[in-house]
């Protein structure tokens, strides 16, 4: 002090600032202080309480990032990211020299003539390092050749919606010490924005992207929307992750789980894919058509809507509603009956960040069934919601005891994912499409109503990843459809992240059973062929096949007996694969292989004969004409059936396709379009009336 003020009293002016770190570390504390003796003086007590109370590092550390390093730039950390662009680590010698000497006199960063000053200055620390021992000659001369930064550049924006949720969750103005891989995350933002930018030509401006870490629930990466790239404001800065957005099939995998751990379903029961309507709810495929009957595995990873519909009633949509928030899901804002069977098809809104925890949950707990010994395998724990912070798990886990059972066991989750790595996906969404990968992963994709979202989320016992394209507002675009724009996503994303082994099977919780090799369920009297399966515990009780029947024909097989008007001797007894009519009507034309029980002959009385169905308008083959409407648009005329039936529901298919169903009255508006057409008529009985008309124009 006593030098400082001898030379500022001999110069007229302040040159020398006398202050140890300590001392600026205060003076950084109270800018805009004048400089005069009495204040200089105060700032040598408050230096001095410093000194008793911190250590020289961190005093140091307290300078570090508070020092001004030009322009605005301030901390050492802000100077590492502005000036070079990496973190304080990844610093070169010369970086590192600059970025120390740069505080005490910060302007001689500006372009300029000073620049040559600062270069001289970095160097004479570098020697000084050298002279120290510090580093060696070789790298001291490297890092003099090493050219000084121009003006500082902007801070990266790397995450910034991770940002921006940690403020969010009340992290403001401190230091978060994220979860995030900055390797993984630049790798992520760069291929959501390779996309990104095709998808904008069709006008699909958002996307966003989850990893997480499947044993601890961290997150990696974090891309919550796009990038800006073309004019327009497109919503980029809604953090898409933590949005709650409709969640189209997404969620099928956590029924089929949970119905394979009941023994509700072993992995192949066939499920019904027909014309359904229920409480007034009438579910459609992606595709318009019906398959009749398709093993629950097809149906999960086809995604058809209709054989859902069907395995979420007999499920029951209350527990799984409580078997969704159970799961992690926070966004079931509304009971139960506000979704009904809707909830399987999209009916409610999810988020990506608790679906993508869901999945790396069941990955999780499959996992850690391996882990632990015994009959006590699981954790209520295990299921939790993914998490961008450090925690301490293992302690948080050491006072609870295993359980013996499971939200989801094992063995179904096992299963489930082993359905979904198949590869090959003849697309109910979007035709069939073949994803390579050299690495396993278990997938789903969904497409919600309108096509305003598309989903893909998977998971490998390392790694869970979420993906969600569409746009912001909500806009829906043709071709948006989960398969063919956050699948792609998803898949690059795989590919950049290290593979690992595929999941162990759980054999000590699972049982080897035979099955019907058609009907997917456990043998029964009548079966033919049979596969063997595993199934969890309670797959053991599984209903056994009722669709195989005995049945009597006579002995050319061309007719349907029984004992009250064929003697034994004249029939013969067979064993038939028997769906019942409305599922069989669907299934045959799909399976080449499926017979239809012959009739009944005629002397062993049936119903056969009785007309249940008839058209009143148009008669078959009738030749009709549909007058245009006043606006010059094709017109359209009602046809009409009649059916014996008062309880009745007729479905109607005009040339093989699918238009409806009618209940009571048999009224139906069709614009059919000139020329020859088909119109098919199946009602719930499984009865067929199929009949020809032509549309002629005048
Ligand atoms: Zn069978």
């Amino acid at each position: 002090m006593a030098r400082a003020i001898r030379q500022n009293l001999s110069a007229g002016k302040v040159v020398s600032g006398g202050s140890t770190i300590s001392m600026q570390v205060i003076r950084l504390s109270r800018k805009g202080k004048s400089r005069t003796y009495l204040e200089k003086l105060y700032e040598v007590i408050l230096a001095t309480r410093l000194e008793l109370r911190y250590s020289k590092a961190e005093i140091l550390a307290l300078y570090a990032s508070h020092a001004p390093f030009g322009g605005n730039v301030v901390g050492l950390e802000a100077a590492c990211w502005r000036y070079f662009n990496r973190d304080v680590h990844e610093l070169s010698w010369g970086e590192a020299a600059l970025l120390a000497v740069l505080p005490n006199s910060p302007a001689l960063i500006h372009p300029g003539k000073n620049r040559d000053q600062l270069l001289l200055k970095r160097n004479a620390l570098l020697d000084k390092l050298q002279q120290a021992g510090v580093i060696d000659e070789f790298t001291c001369s490297l890092a003099k050749e090493e050219n000084i930064p121009d003006q500082p550049s902007a801070l990266p924006r790397y995450a910034r919606h991770m940002l921006q949720r940690i403020v969010r969750d009340g992290g403001a103005q401190t230091r978060v010490r994220s979860t995030l891989s900055v390797g993984v995350q630049r790798r992520v933002e760069q291929i959501v924005q390779d996309h990104h930018k095709q998808l904008a030509g069709s006008q699909i401006y958002n996307a966003a992207a989850l990893v997480l870490d499947v044993e601890t629930g961290e997150v990696i990466a974090y891309v919550g929307n796009t990038d800006v790239e073309e004019t327009g404001y497109h919503g980029e800065e809604v953090d898409i992750i933590n949005a709650p957005r409709s969640t189209g099939s997404i969620l099928k995998p956590f029924l089929y789980a949970a119905m394979l751990d009941e023994g509700k379903l072993l992995r192949n029961t066939l499920v019904p894919d027909v014309p359904t309507v229920i409480d007034g709810f009438s579910p459609k495929n992606f595709k318009r058509e019906f398959n009749g009957a398709v093993p629950a595995s097809q149906a999960l990873i086809r995604s058809l809507n209709v054989p859902a519909v069907h395995m979420l009633r007999d499920y029951r949509y209350e527990k799984f509603h409580t078997m969704l928030k159970r799961l992690g899901m926070t966004s079931l804002n509304h009971p139960p009956d506000h979704y009904g069977l809707s909830l399987i098809l999209g009916g409610a809104e999810g988020k990506l960040w608790d679906v993508t925890g869901m999945y790396a949950s069941m990955a999780r707990v499959l996992n850690r069934y391996f882990k632990r010994t015994g009959d006590q395998r699981y954790l209520a724990s295990d299921f939790h919601t993914p998490t961008y912070t450090k925690k301490n798990v293992a302690s948080d886990e050491s006072n609870i005891k295993p359980d013996q059972s499971s939200l989801l066991s094992a063995s179904a989750i096992y299963q489930t994912l082993d359905v979904l790595k198949e590869v090959y996906r003849p697309g109910e969404e979007t035709g069939w499409r073949n994803f390579y990968s050299a690495k396993k992963i278990a997938w789903k994709t969904g497409t919600s109503f309108g096509h305003r979202d598309g989903w893909a989320v998977g998971v490998t016992p390392q790694y869970a990843v979420g993906v969600w394209v569409g746009n912001a507002d909500g806009e829906g675009r043709p071709g948006l459809t989960g398969t063919e724009t956050a699948a792609p996503i998803m898949f690059d994303i795989f590919s950049m992240l290290p593979g690992s082994a595929w999941f162990q099977e759980p054999y000590l919780e699972m049982q080897q059973i035979a099955v019907c090799s058609k009907s997917g369920l456990r043998v029964g009297e009548y079966c033919e062929a049979t596969d063997t399966t595993w199934v969890t515990p309670k797959g053991l009780d599984a209903r056994a096949c009722t669709t195989h029947k005995r049945v009597h024909l006579t002995p050319d097989l061309k007719y349907r007996v029984h004992a009250g008007c064929a003697p034994l001797g004249d029939m013969v007894s067979v064993n038939w694969f028997v769906l019942p009519p409305l599922q069989e009507h669907y299934y045959k034309p799909r399976n080449v292989s499926y017979r239809t029980l012959p009739p009944y002959r005629a002397d062993c009385g049936d119903q056969g004969g009785l007309v249940v169905m008839e058209l009143v308008y148009p008669k078959p083959n009738a030749r009709i004409f549909i007058p245009r409407d006043l606006d010059g648009a094709p017109g359209s005329a009602v046809f009409e059936l009649a059916h014996r039936s008062a309880l009745a529901t007729v479905h109607w298919h005009l040339d093989g396709e699918y238009l409806g169903n009618t209940t009571k009255n048999h009224r139906f508006a069709l614009n059919p379009g000139e020329g020859s057409h088909t119109l098919t008529l199946v009602d719930d009985a499984g009865v067929l009336l199929e009949s020809q008309f032509e549309v002629f124009s005048k």
